[in-house]
């Protein structure tokens, strides 16, 4: 499932290959994919004609700028959306069921004028398009955040941790996967309520934050964690060799090691 590491290569992707081409048609074949009242019929009027000027991400949301004075276009990529560039694809093509290119997953396209297009591609749907997306109310962005930032997130709330670090309003971007490989290379148990942790428990996870988007950016995607190998049932930690719980957390099945996360 995309997280924020897909989002950035999905980004990336419209940076260097979409920028400064001017949109020559919308195909919006699926009306349910839009979002907030937004039409087929408006989105071709509010797009057609127009360059994308620049590619920015608030967590898991894509926001391209158009030119002049047209508006933002949002794209979410939902459970298994990919962007799609004339032929090139942002995301691991190994773990995502997208990878085959059907037609009739393509929920939202730009054509452009060169012949070229942009697809947004997403076989379960669950992805979305609007225009001029209210980009406050994600919270910070992970790949920002901070220490203190993170401390007045963690400390006003008795939820579970991976639940506080998986809210989008509090945090953007950081899904099941990124959150599991954080925790557990933090030694901080999912399931302890995020008030409870300690000064030094909210730096190891602060620190762990920023390793797991470094590192696992690095290798590819939020599936490329050490802890990934053990998500299986009789899976083992990774760093001590102890059985792995599985229970399910903020809403989301949750691997997680009692030896060493605590
Ligand atoms: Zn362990």
């Amino acid at each position: 499932m995309p997280e924020i590491l897909e989002a950035e290569q999905a980004r990336v992707l419209i940076e260097q290959r979409a920028l400064g081409r001017t949109i020559a048609g919308v195909d919006a074949p699926d009306a349910w994919y839009l979002k907030r009242g937004l039409t087929p019929r408006a989105v071709k009027r509010a797009l057609t004609g127009r360059e994308l000027e620049q590619a920015r991400r608030r967590g898991k949301q894509l926001l391209v700028d158009t030119d002049r004075t047209g508006p933002v276009l949002g794209m979410h990529l939902g459970m298994s959306g990919r962007v799609v560039i004339d032929d090139e694809a942002a995301g691991d093509p190994l773990v995502y069921a997208s990878n085959r290119d059907v037609t009739e997953w393509h929920r939202f396209s730009l054509r452009f004028a060169d012949g070229g297009r942009l697809a947004l591609r997403d076989p379960r749907r669950l992805g979305a398009v609007e225009l001029d997306p209210d980009e406050d109310r994600l919270g910070v962005d992970a790949m920002e955040l901070t220490l203190a930032q993170l401390r007045a997130v963690v400390a006003r709330s008795r939820a579970p941790v991976k639940a506080v670090l998986m809210n989008q309003e509090r945090i953007a971007g950081l899904g099941n996967l990124l959150v599991d490989e954080t925790l557990w290379r933090s030694g901080v148990a999912p399931d302890r309520p995020a008030a409870s942790l300690d000064a030094a428990e909210q730096v190891a996870v602060h620190r762990a934050v920023r390793t797991t988007l470094r590192t696992l950016g690095r290798r590819g995607g939020s599936h490329t964690g050490d802890l990934m190998v053990a998500r299986v049932p009789g899976g083992c930690c990774p760093r001590d060799g102890s059985p792995l719980v599985r229970a399910t957390v903020g809403g989301r099945t949750t691997y997680w090691c009692r030896l060493h996360q605590r």
